[in-house]
């Protein structure tokens, strides 16, 4: 494991370009007076903690997306270093409220939303899965409370291509992300440990989740505190396998659509090409990209706990990459992220009340709006001839 120690090397190894500058979302959007981009954070940490009062709040700034670290000819791993300078602050007692609330939920209710865990599965309610299959689907805290007609649309598509899953129900604990991403990294090491003594426990070869947050901790980072013996797949891995296998029979749909590459999905874990591979398999679809894709993906502001601390700022990134989506004609925005639909959502709505008469505000009715956002899960459920 990286040392907060190594960060002080990483530092140096700076050229000056300006290049994560440049490519910084929260820097271009927000500006430099909120945040002075991933160099000049960088610089911060060489100081001691007691000196560095003023500026503490700014490694909470970043959305950890990783753009800066793409464009670094140095190769310095910015999200990293945000991470454990995050542990550095909070062990001195300098902790985001938000992001703390949100880590204590976890270590306690085993989710960050203080719900009881008895919620987290009432969306798979009327649906039967596997005790002996060896693959499980773990559904993630966020799409569990805030999105479950998404999951259900998700193991609808599997049901329909006669795939069975297993599901830990209430048993399923929280990936550990914002333990990660607020520097308990104590704290998420023992949820990891819980979590792999649960998947082995079930015998399984695959782990299958639609979010990309989850994706990323599980097979990235768990692996660097503790070895197992299965896979780990995004449900586009999965589901373009179905697709390609001929499990699932696709109809038309007639709209103009866009991908959002999630962050975590794309820059973090490289999958470009099979949520394009599955949008471009159903018939009918007029897929067009927005200018900044792939790895020039532009983040939608909701990572690294910032909608969590500062949704002034996440809302402001949402609206510009929203505004992408509109200015090429996209009626549809897809991705398969809870945490970008949850912001990409708020914008879209945001920019149409914005883009009313003011006469007109007590009639708003987001199905006004230029574009709207759909998981891709549910497209394809709608798709399934
Ligand atoms: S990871 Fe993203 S938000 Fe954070 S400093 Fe780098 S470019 Fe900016
Ligand atoms: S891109 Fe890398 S080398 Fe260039 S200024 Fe930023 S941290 Fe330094």
């Amino acid at each position: 494991m990286t040392k907060i120690s190594e960060i002080w090397i990483d530092a140096d190894k700076c050229m000056r370009c300006a290049n994560c500058l440049a490519s910084c979302p929260v820097l271009t959007t927000a500006g430099f007076s909120a945040f002075p981009g991933p160099r000049n954070v960088m610089g911060e940490a060489p100081r001691p903690f007691e000196e560095i009062d003023a500026t503490r709040d700014l490694f909470h700034l970043c959305t950890t997306c990783g753009h800066c670290r793409e464009v670094c000819p140095s190769g310095i791993n910015t999200p990293q270093a945000m991470s454990l300078l995050r542990e550095a602050v909070a062990k001195k007692g300098y902790e985001d409220f938000y992001i703390q609330a949100a880590a204590k939920s976890t270590m306690k209710f085993k989710n960050p939303y203080t719900k009881e865990q008895i919620e987290r599965c009432e969306w798979s309610k009327g649906f039967q899965f596997s005790k002996t299959s060896n693959i499980l689907f773990y559904a993630g805290c966020t799409y569990s409370f805030n999105y479950p007609e998404v999951l259900k649309s998700t193991i609808d598509i599997l049901q329909r291509a006669d795939i069975e899953v297993q599901y830990l129900q209430e048993k399923e604990e929280c990936c550990g992300i914002m333990l990660y991403d607020g520097g308990y990294l104590e704290e998420f090491q023992a949820q990891v440990k819980t979590n792999i003594k649960r998947f082995e426990e079930a015998g399984i070869d695959l782990l299958v989740t639609p979010c990309p947050g989850c994706y990323g901790m599980i097979k990235r980072e768990y692996s660097k505190f503790a070895d197992y013996n299965f896979r780990v797949q995004h449900f586009t891995e999965f589901l373009i396998e179905l697709i390609n296998q001929g499990k699932l029979k696709l109809k038309d749909y007639n709209a103009t659509v866009t991908w959002h590459d999630p962050c975590h999905l794309s820059r973090k874990m490289r999958i470009f090409d099979e949520p394009r591979q599955i949008i471009e398999s159903i018939p009918g679809l007029t897929f067009k990209e927005m200018p900044n894709t792939k790895y020039d993906s532009f983040c939608c502001g909701a990572g690294g706990a910032v909608l969590a601390s500062r949704a002034d700022v996440s809302i402001k990134l949402a609206k510009r990459r929203v505004s992408e989506a509109v200015n090429i004609g996209a009626n549809i925005i897809l991705t398969m992220c809870p945490a970008c639909e949850s912001i990409l959502e708020k914008a879209i709505r945001y920019l149409a009340w914005e883009d009313m008469d003011d006469e007109d505000e007590e009639d708003f009715d987001l199905s006004d709006s230029r574009v709207k956002l759909m998981d891709l899960s549910t497209l394809i459920s709608q798709c399934i001839a």
